[in-house]
């Protein structure tokens, strides 16, 4: 089946291939944040659905080369930093630095790149020039620049909006704007004194961009004129795309983007997420309040993208048991392949970078656990839920519908192991298909600041348990204290922790 997207500019489910001839490449451009407070859930909720987006694609055999912009200089920067009274930099950097560190505990992946505005002035100031050569833009009494949009009748195509019935006409200064005020948009606001000491020099006098032409200048300047996939938030989609839209293809006469996607809101216990409700969280509240980078994830990624996402403490408590459920079935995987295979080896980037086929002959031929005509038999139906998963993310990233195929791959095989009925083979490459699914939902629990020999005399002590040797299980048990870990056997298999 091809992989299918959802494009909010024809409102259709549409056939995905990049423009690349060679149909490898893919230019994903994602907006990223604003960088004048903390990012909430409902940002994190769109940055983990354009990680499913990635990863997905990856999976697909793409090379994916994804931008996401830093918006460090807009209306609510300046407003931010003027309020403290410090330069816009140093307000902006430590909102930076968080959003790096809160991407990394929600295990998304990096872009290639993540351009700061600021750095990208010289090239929207260019592209303003172009617009006004032609005529599209122009200087205001305000000495700010403006599009005019009578010169764009797209617009509103990817809104879906009339603009007859709007009477445009007014000119808008405001980074964001309602449907209502439509009108002729900000490229470059002349300096007033609320912008304190956040000016650059342009032809048009000291000032600074507008939002929406930031994007357009950085996804041109880095991806260049065609973009195949453009993401965001549905309140993205106007006026931002929009107007993004209308600047990108005046100024280069090319489709700016092929496939638009925008993920649905986030509400919280059924209530719009705001700060007087209450119930606005950010990532760092939820993790202080006991909940983990990867149970968050989960309760966000879980929901089909296109679907309002409820967020609940329900919700999360749901994500926690799911995530419980599928830790215990692996270790009880691993145990019965009766295999001394390191943790590292399923994080390995052997296996990830083989089809399936070619990884079931790696493992059986490296841990020798069945012959080649006993593996045929009986691990084609292990492999097939592998592949159904795959195939419901290529409907539209039908997450829902794969997760029941890895729930259904972990009831089939936790009661063929009640039963005594599964074999090793099977275990082995049960293990493989987790793991293939692991890289697209990055669930793993989490060892990456546990010393790779710690994790070797922990995973050879759960062998010498499963065969009942006791004394080299205490004996690893020591070994592992003397690296300064402490391991403790739970329901959900062995916890580390270090020795204080
Ligand atoms: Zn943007």
């Amino acid at each position: 089946m091809p992989t299918r997207f959802f494009n909010t500019y024809s409102r259709e489910l549409e056939e995905f291939h990049p423009l690349d001839p060679a149909g490898k490449r893919v230019k994903l451009y994602t907006c990223g944040p604003t960088v004048y407070n903390f990012a909430h859930i409902g940002n994190f909720r769109a940055y983990v659905f354009e990680d499913l987006l990635q990863r997905h694609l990856e999976a697909r055999g793409f090379d994916v080369e994804r931008v996401m912009n830093l918006t460090d200089v807009d209306d609510k920067t300046i407003k931010g930093c003027r309020q403290l009274g410090v330069r816009l930099a140093e307000f902006t950097k430590k909102f930076k630095d968080a959003f790096f560190e809160d991407i990394g505990t929600l295990r998304i992946k990096r872009a290639k790149d993540f351009p700061a505005a600021t750095d990208y002035v010289a090239q929207m100031i260019e592209m303003i020039r172009v617009l006004e050569k032609k005529g599209i833009a122009y200087q205001a009494e305000d000495k700010s620049l403006y599009f005019r949009l009578s010169k764009f009748p797209e617009y509103g195509k990817l809104a879906h909006l009339n603009l007859d019935e709007l009477r445009p006409g007014v000119r808008v200064q405001s980074d964001e704007y309602e449907k209502e005020n439509i009108g002729d948009f900000a490229l470059w606001k002349a300096w007033d004194e609320n912008d304190g000491d956040v000016k650059w020099d342009s032809p048009w006098g000291p000032g600074r961009p507008g939002w929406h032409i930031e994007c357009s200048a950085m996804a041109t300047a880095l991806l260049g004129p065609e973009i195949d996939i453009h993401c965001g938030g549905v309140d993205n989609i106007f006026p931002h795309h929009e107007a993004e839209i209308a600047q990108s293809e005046c100024v280069t006469g090319k489709k700016f983007v092929r496939y638009w996607m925008h993920c649905a809101h986030l509400m919280v216990e059924g209530q719009k997420m705001s700060k007087s409700a209450g119930n606005f969280y950010t990532l760092r509240d939820l993790l202080e309040k006991g909940w983990t980078g990867r149970e968050i994830r989960y309760a966000l990624i879980t929901v089909n993208y296109r679907l309002p996402l409820n967020f609940t403490f329900d919700g999360l408590s749901a994500a926690r048991s799911a995530l419980q459920r599928i830790d215990e079935w692996t270790e009880r995987l691993k145990l019965h392949a009766g295999l001394q295979i390191p943790i590292s080896e399923y994080f390995s980037t052997t296996l990830a970078g083989m089809n399936p086929k070619e990884a079931t002959s790696y493992l059986l031929s490296k841990y020798k656990v069945v012959s080649g005509s006993e593996l045929r038999k009986d691990t084609d139906g292990i492999l097939a839920y592998g592949e159904r998963f795959f195939d419901a993310l290529d409907d539209d990233l039908n997450i829902s519908g794969a997760l029941s195929h890895l729930f259904n791959l972990v009831r089939e095989t936790n009661r063929a192991l009640d039963a005594g009925t599964l074999t090793d083979g099977q275990a082995v490459i049960a293990l493989h298909v987790r793991n293939q699914i692991d890289s697209i939902l990055g669930l793993s629990p989490d060892i990456r600041n546990i010393p790779a020999a710690v994790l070797a005399l922990v995973e050879q002590r759960q062998v010498a348990r499963a065969n009942k040797q006791w004394a080299e299980s205490d004996r690893l048990r020591d070994a592992v204290a003397e690296l300064g870990w402490v391991v403790k056997d739970t329901k959900e298999g062995p916890k580390l922790t270090p020795k204080d």
